[in-house]
């Protein structure tokens, strides 16, 4: 081990060292996270009384906000229809299963090949706990949940400038960070530098909680011990009869990986959204797309692209045209219309709103992201790595590998999560303007660096480019601190007989969660409209 005195860790070198490891598409993609970090406010379902004497909505948009809206809407005794684009429910709910074929803006079309019983999920794939709202109709629909492995000890950190670019061990980077952080503490501490922020009492207990929490030794020192293995794994496992004596593993220098910048990757967890417990729907997070969908039979309208949505003191008329065979205009009308289009889309359909709304809707960009999905003939980051769900983070464009969190030992392959991002940052568009044959292509080669066994295993692949997705061109609203300042109550605010609803009129953007919330909000608006009509 390299003595913690040849680095000189003083705030600012420590602060100077954050800044230039900071640069992996993870780090940006956890710091986003961060800044949408939002509590649920979801307590119950949604009551809506009093009489609506017949009154008709017209929702657009099945996605999870269109239909919420449409289900507690039927509810409350509203004739409501919607129109959507697509010929399922769910809109970025959504999983991919062989036979499937998906068509994206420019014409290429995939064609799904995955063995049966697999899935990708394109769009969203964990469910944090607190996410009351989107558990509350899971539980009411029967959808059934499983864990989502989010925190994966024996995954893979990866850096292409550290450690010869071969990958480590999650708990490695993680036992060795806490040790280390640990032991600068407790010398701090011992050194008095302290005094003032905690009593005598205190120190003693701090440096016995230092102790424990880093794995030190009893000079306050993280080293190669049978204590820091018990954190960070043995080189050689403990064995039955007369196999050998557990090998205690080598730390890894603190310099070497303070500067490898991988142990911010062993942070993702801890973060609001990604703690533990987490959740997806058995069989692909589309699932409950499905469940919502069989609560409203009969009441959506499928293949209808809405074209032009005009208003006047008597109701709303959506134009709307089939969105694969094209042809005649039809029209739909009713007194009030939920429109959950998202506004990358809407702000290029005729709306006669007044200009705050309009300016709304024009103003707000989408993050890019790309998700490539990977089958593979064989499930060898579970036999030969050892590796049960969770998420190998690295610092080339893939960003993610996330192995299934479901399935495990199945018989035959399984789908990989080979490559994900979302963000504005340029790799992102780089990687988003790829062919799907070449993201399928670049997710393989960089993906071989961790898991050699790629080559040989592959079987099918897909690419899937927010920004190509005809539907919602872009993955999620990117409402900055300005814009929202400037525009979102203008977003939310029920123009005439008109309110928006969906993830990009909430505070929770870019979840699920946030789509619900959005339009619970939106229905308990309109419906007191409603009323005091
Ligand atoms: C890559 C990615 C990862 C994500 N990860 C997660 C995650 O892990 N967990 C999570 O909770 N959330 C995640 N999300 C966010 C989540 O998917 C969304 O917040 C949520 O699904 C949005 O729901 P919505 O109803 O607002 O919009 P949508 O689901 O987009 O619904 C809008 C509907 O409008 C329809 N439409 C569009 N144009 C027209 C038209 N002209 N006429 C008629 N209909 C039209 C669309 O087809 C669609 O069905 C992720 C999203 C992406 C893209």
């Amino acid at each position: 081990m390299q003595n913690s005195k040849e680095f000189p860790v003083n705030r600012r070198a420590l602060l100077k060292l954050i800044g230039t490891t900071a640069g992996s598409g993870m780090m940006y993609e956890t710091m986003v996270a961060m800044g949408y970090a939002g509590t649920s406010d979801f307590n119950e379902p949604i009551k809506l009384s009093g009489d609506v004497k017949g009154a008709s909505v017209l929702v657009l948009g099945a996605g999870l906000a269109g239909m919420t809206a449409a289900y507690e809407l039927r509810r409350a005794g509203y004739k409501v229809q919607i129109l959507e684009y697509n010929d399922r429910p769910g809109g970025r709910n959504w999983s991919l299963y062989g036979g499937d074929t998906y068509t994206e803006l420019g014409g290429v079309t995939q064609h799904i090949e995955f063995d049966k019983g697999l899935y990708f999920n394109p769009g969203p794939w964990r469910i944090p706990y607190h996410h009351r709202g989107l558990l509350h109709y899971c539980k009411q629909f029967n959808v059934a949940l499983e864990s989502f492995n989010m925190v994966n000890y024996n995954a893979y950190v990866h850096s292409t400038r550290a450690f010869g670019g071969k990958p480590k061990r999650h708990r490695e980077i993680a036992g060795d960070f806490d040790g280390y952080v640990g032991e600068l503490l407790a010398k701090a501490t011992s050194q008095d530098k302290l005094n003032g922020a905690i009593t005598k009492d205190e120190k003693d207990g701090l440096l016995q909680i230092l102790r424990f929490w880093g794995a030190l030794d009893k000079n306050y020192e993280y080293k190669k011990s049978e204590m820091a293995s018990n954190m960070r794994g043995f080189a050689t496992d403990p064995g039955g009869g007369l196999a050998p004596l557990a090998v205690d593993s080598d730390p890894i220098p603190m310099q070497d990986l303070f500067k490898s910048g991988m142990w911010f990757s062993v942070i993702a967890g801890k973060i609001y959204e990604f703690q533990t417990p987490l959740f997806q729907p058995v069989g692909g997070m589309g699932m409950i797309g499905k469940a919502f969908g069989q609560q409203l039979t009969g009441a959506i309208k499928y293949n209808c692209k809405v074209t032009d949505i005009k208003q006047d003191e008597k109701g709303v008329t959506a134009t709307y045209i089939d969105s694969k065979k094209g042809g005649v205009p039809q029209t739909a009308h009713a007194d009030w219309c939920v429109c959950t289009i998202p506004a990358t889309v809407l702000s290029q359909i005729s709306m006669n709103v007044k200009g705050p709304m309009r300016t709304a809707i024009n103003s707000l960009s989408y993050d890019a992201a790309y998700k490539v999905g990977l089958e593979f003939k064989r499930r060898f980051w579970e036999d030969d790595d050892g590796i049960y769900g969770g998420i190998t983070y690295t610092d080339q464009p893939i960003s993610n590998i996330s192995y299934p969190s479901t399935d495990y030992h199945r018989k035959g392959g399984g789908v990989l999560l080979g490559g994900y991002i979302f963000s504005d940052s340029p790799t992102t568009y780089e990687f988003e303007a790829l062919s799907p044959k070449d993201q399928i292509k670049a997710a393989l080669d960089q993906g071989a660096k961790i898991h050699p066994q790629y080559p040989k295993e592959y079987k099918s692949g897909v690419g899937i480019s927010w920004h190509r997705v005809p539907w919602t061109l872009g993955c999620s609203g990117r409402w900055t601190d300005e814009n929202r300042a400037k525009n979102y109550n203008n977003m939310c605010a029920i123009d005439g007989r008109i309110v928006l609803a969906g993830e990009h009129v909430s505070r929770l953007p870019a979840w699920q969660e946030g789509a619900i919330l959005s339009a619970l909000d939106a229905i308990g608006r309109l419906h007191k409209r409603v009323l005091s009509a």
